[in-house]
């Protein structure tokens, strides 16, 4: 079995959890504290609020942590306000929270008359079928570094992208039935985890 973490602080917590246990030899657990991290081999960051779960990170020391692992090479895997978590810059904020992957997020990018909407689109790295997204209030990419994969456009705008490790959807495949991007993700884990049993 391998164990996935999820955030959950705040959020869309147990739709990432169910998913990761639809799959074989997968194991989704609540992370709740660092001493939670200790036996995840790959960490999702939930959608919910970017500002509450910042705040919360800092709270509950969480932030130094999860940095930690990520910089050890944990994969890490940010869906909407988990991408924001994640990103270096946020436009119109001063400040970021995690700040690992090198890009540029605009929060609640598709404005008010597009709250919510859901379209498909073909992502090759992660399924030979198209894949359902589902967008809430979504931010999208901005600018992304030379470094950053991208993986998916809508529209025109970066909506899913990978950089080393790092993961980062704007939208959320865990309110949907496809299972693609958490199995995607899940073989990230796998194989860190049979890295770092190595080093
Ligand atoms: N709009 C939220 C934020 O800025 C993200 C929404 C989501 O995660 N569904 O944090």
């Amino acid at each position: 079995m391998l164990t996935i973490g999820v955030l959950a602080l705040q959020g869309a917590v147990k739709e990432h959890l169910d998913h990761l246990n639809a799959l074989p030899q997968i194991r989704g657990v609540a992370v709740k504290k660092a001493a939670d991290l200790a036996p995840v081999a790959g960490l999702i960051l939930p959608g919910g609020e970017s500002t509450a779960m910042g705040k919360l990170l800092r709270e509950f020391l969480l932030s130094r942590a999860i940095l930690d692992r990520i910089q050890e090479g944990m994969p890490v895997w940010g869906t909407c306000a988990g991408m924001i978590l994640l990103a270096r810059t946020i436009a119109g904020q001063e400040t970021g929270y995690l700040g690992v992957m090198d890009i540029c997020v605009r929060r609640n990018a598709y404005g008010s008359q597009l709250d919510s909407f859901s379209t498909e689109a073909l992502i090759p790295a992660v399924s030979a079928a198209p894949v359902p997204l589902v967008f809430i209030r979504a931010p999208y990419v901005e600018e992304a570094g030379a470094d950053v994969t991208v993986l998916a456009k809508v529209d025109g705008h970066i909506v899913a992208v990978e950089q080393d490790h790092m993961l980062a959807t704007a939208f959320h495949p865990e309110l949907t039935d496809d299972l693609s991007f958490h199995r995607y993700f899940a073989a990230k884990a796998a194989a860190w985890n049979v890295l770092k049993t190595n080093l």
